[in-house]
């Protein structure tokens, strides 16, 4: 299936000169969940922009749903939900009103149907009728995802759709975007959370320096990058590691109560069953033992370092 987004050696140099995007090439998949990561200044506001024809490429060419989104801009961003990071809303308009207004910007008729189902999913029916001043912060985040859907799009971009919220709002913010998953909508989300795109995404891309230095589908990267810990709590502390344990390369911690081995999970033999014999032979034994993966987190800090 082709994709539903195709950017193609995409540029970005502002007025300043200073090159923002450099020879971007990226596709996303129909009906998937794409988070994009990468440090503050890396380019990421700067690259939704051009896809959602906002801003202007320098080079290369963006295709939504087929549509070049410079030639065919109408059909293009008709496509397109943008749901910014900043909320700016109406204050003193109905949930109703400002929902029902944006879906008329893009010249689509009237459908209370639809905008009753998008309120109904964003669970915003009961305050269809207050003023958006009266809403939590949390429920005026989804009247942005509303208003973002009110044209029926079919790619939907976050700009990191949870900055500064609690942990609860977090959760059902991931509730809503997993709903409109399932009712077929490809979702953008861009994030400084790293746990939330652990959480939530099919594919993980890292861009850094207006680089894409990484595209990955977030199982596989966890598995091919992910190195893994085995901490042994010692029965009787040690002063040392024996010589004789040296291959192992070690860590002793806690006072000289832990000892912890890293291992390489895609290797056939990971070294724990012989670690764990040349430990008894060295009279060393253990209480208890625990296993660590590295999280998504350790990943893409050491990408970004070593780019
Ligand atoms: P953040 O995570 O902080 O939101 P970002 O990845 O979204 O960052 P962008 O906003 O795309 O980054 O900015 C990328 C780079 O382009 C930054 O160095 C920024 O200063 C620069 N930049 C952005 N907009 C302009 C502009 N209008 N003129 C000149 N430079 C700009």
């Amino acid at each position: 299936m082709p994709s539903i987004i195709s950017v193609s050696n995409l540029s970005k140099t502002y007025g300043t000169g200073f090159k923002a995007l450099n020879n971007i090439n990226l596709d996303i998949e129909r009906g998937e969940i794409f988070a994009l990561l990468g440090p503050n200044g890396a380019g990421k506001t700067t690259l939704i922009s051009i896809i959602c024809g906002i801003a202007n490429a320098s080079e290369g060419h963006v295709t939504v749903g087929g549509h070049d989104i410079s030639r065919q801009y109408r059909d293009a961003r008709s496509l397109i939900g943008l749901v910014p990071q900043e909320l700016h809303t109406d204050a003193f308009e109905s949930v109703w009103g400002t929902v029902s207004f944006s879906r008329g910007l893009f010249g689509k008729p009237k459908n209370p149907t639809h905008i009753e189902k998008v309120l109904k999913d964003l669970s915003l029916w009961d305050k269809k009728d207050s003023k958006i001043v009266t809403l939590s912060g949390g429920m005026k985040r989804r009247v942005m995802i509303a208003k973002a859907l009110s044209h029926e799009p079919k790619v939907l971009f976050l700009d990191e759709p949870t900055a500064g919220v609690d942990v609860e709002l977090r959760k059902g913010m991931w509730e809503v975007v997993r709903t409109l998953q399932a009712s077929g909508v490809t979702i953008i989300l861009t994030t400084h959370y790293i746990d939330e795109a652990e959480e939530m995404a099919d594919r993980v891309g890292v861009i850094n320096k207006g680089e894409i230095i990484l595209v990955e589908d977030k199982a596989n990267l966890m598995q091919k990058l992910g190195k893994k810990q085995l901490k042994l709590h010692l029965q009787c502390q040690i002063d040392a590691i024996p010589p004789a344990l040296a291959p192992y390369h070690l860590e002793l911690s806690n006072g000289g109560c832990e000892l912890t081995y890293h291992y390489d999970t895609r290797v056939e033999r990971t070294g724990i069953t012989s670690l764990l014999g040349d430990l008894r032979n060295a009279g060393i034994r253990f209480s208890d033992l625990e296993t660590t993966q590295s999280s998504l987190e350790d990943i893409f800090v050491s990408l970004v370092r070593r780019n």
